[in-house]
């Protein structure tokens, strides 16, 4: 979903919601029709974009400039909250979208902040340590007047890492001596303050969405009493009986970094739920087996390699049996379950008949286009939306900001067992209400409890007049 679709997203559940009887307590549709217009305009829009370039010295070739963003674009619900991406992609649009979509996200989950998002233009492999520091540095210069822990606290995402939220937390420092300023970033190394279980949070999370729904809350339903979205219900059935009968689910992955990679090990690990991982891909290659494959050995390899083995040379050294193919194979070979975990507009109009998987699991941010969505929930598939599935990460963010203020250190148990517990409670209100209706798709469901929300906040602050 690019950013013009999640401004008509919010704009058309505004409208749904200005027609709710009762809705805040507004007794004539005219009242509601006001009060839900102001809050679809200040949605639909940013607070704030910031764009400024940062100069670099590069070590052989002169100088760099690369530009560099920072969108807030809503804190009604607390501090302005999102992590800073390095890619050479990023675009003014993509920031402002994602911006969007966090401030969605933290409300669906109940999270006490708002949203923000950072993005840096630079391809991180093309830079040496030093020149990334530099980068790291700069950035937290450039953007200082905008970003603290009571104010907007960023965190990584794609292409940072605790390395550079490390090095983003020193210059904080140095740029405000005598300061707080632990929370003014989460993400960090656990030997900075960082949360335990923090970088595998996201991919546990994403995890989570679709075993908890095929395992946990299926049973639980099925023992009750007829759903009314009877096409996704048959494929969620048709799973569960897979691995009940003793079949696999075969699941496939695409990207393999911080969120990829856990996930997939989390569903390789799982003894509840009877899975292979079929397939897993990175921005160079597709590995795949239809037999399974050997999970642990390839996040060894990712680990120490920051990419999948590529070549069939280096598959016999790590002892993996799998076909090499194209990066983009991922999303056709045959699977039940498609983890997206990579990067934005994976499944659109040109490609969206051509992928045969059941369950679509948004780890990315955006990897489905609405018209996509749309598509695959009218074939009875089963799109669980990034804002519910990836916040993890948010959720164990928000554990180590608590952290920071209270200087007491949770155990990695206690972060997990805390971050699932939370996702479980929306896993459980989302698909309560999307299985029930017919209406709409179950991004249309978490985006109505989210503006549900963040509308009835703007009007008890009195900002919708
Ligand atoms: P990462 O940089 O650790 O890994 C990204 C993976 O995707 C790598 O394997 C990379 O090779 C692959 N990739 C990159 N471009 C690709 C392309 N064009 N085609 C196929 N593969 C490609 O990033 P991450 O932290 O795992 O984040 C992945 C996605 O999840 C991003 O969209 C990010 O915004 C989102 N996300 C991450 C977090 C988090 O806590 N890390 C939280 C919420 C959302």
């Amino acid at each position: 979903m690019n950013r013009e679709e999640t401004q008509a997203l919010i704009e058309n559940v505004m409208d749904t919601l200005s027609d709710e009887n009762g809705f805040l307590g507004l007794r004539t549709e005219e009242e509601r029709r006001e009060v839900c217009g102001s809050a679809k305009e200040i949605l639909k829009t940013t607070d704030k974009v910031i764009k400024s370039y940062i100069r670099v010295s590069r070590e052989n070739n002169g100088i760099s400039r690369i530009p560099a963003y920072r969108v807030q674009h809503n804190n009604i619900s607390g501090f302005y909250k999102g992590g800073i991406r390095f890619n050479e992609y990023v675009t003014e649009s993509e920031v402002e979208n994602l911006a969007i979509l966090m401030t969605i996200k933290n409300a669906l989950h109940k999270l006490p902040f708002g949203g923000a998002k950072g993005g840096v233009h630079v391809n991180p492999k093309e830079f040496t340590d030093r020149e990334l520091n530099l980068i790291a540095k700069k950035y937290v210069q450039v953007f200082k007047p905008d970003i603290g822990p009571n104010h907007d606290i960023p965190a990584p995402d794609l292409g940072t890492n605790e390395r550079i939220i490390d090095w983003m937390v020193g210059e904080y420092k140095t740029i405000h001596p005598g300061e707080s300023y632990l929370g003014s970033f989460t993400g960090k190394s656990v030997e900075n303050g960082g949360a335990k279980g923090r970088r595998e949070s996201t991919g546990i999370g994403t995890y989570l969405s679709y075993q908890w729904m095929i395992n946990d809350w299926f049973t639980d339903i099925a023992e009750q009493d007829e759903v009314e979205r009877t096409g996704q219900w048959e494929t969620l059935e048709a799973l569960h009986d897979k691995h009940r009968e003793n079949g696999y689910l075969e699941v496939a992955v695409q990207g393999f970094g911080n969120v990829g990679s856990v996930a997939a090990k989390e569903a390789f690990q799982d003894k509840k739920l009877k899975q292979r991982v079929v397939a897993v891909s990175d921005r160079e290659v597709t590995l795949y087996n239809s037999d399974g494959l050997a999970v642990e050995s390839l996040d060894a390899f990712g680990f120490t390699h920051q990419r999948l083995p590529n070549t069939e040379k280096e598959l016999d050294e790590l002892d993996v049996k799998a076909e090499i193919l194209d990066a983009g194979d991922v999303l056709t070979v045959e699977s039940d379950v498609l983890i997206l975990a990579a990067v934005e507009d994976q499944i659109h109009r040109d490609n969206m008949k051509d992928v045969p998987a059941k369950v679509f699991v948004e780890g990315a941010n955006a990897p489905i286009s609405q018209e996509a969505d749309q598509y695959l929930e009218e074939t009875g598939k089963i799109v669980i939306p990034d804002i519910l599935v990836n916040a993890g990460g948010v959720i164990v963010s928000y554990l180590e900001w608590k952290q920071s203020r209270i200087t007491e250190e949770y155990s990695e148990d206690e972060i997990i067992d805390e971050m699932a517990a939370q996702m479980t409670k929306t896993f459980k209100r989302v698909y309560d209400t999307y299985f029930y209706s017919t209406e709409q798709s179950m991004r249309y469901g978490c985006f109505y409890l989210a503006l549900e929300r963040l509308t009835s906040l703007l009007y008890k602050h009195g900002k919708l007049f």
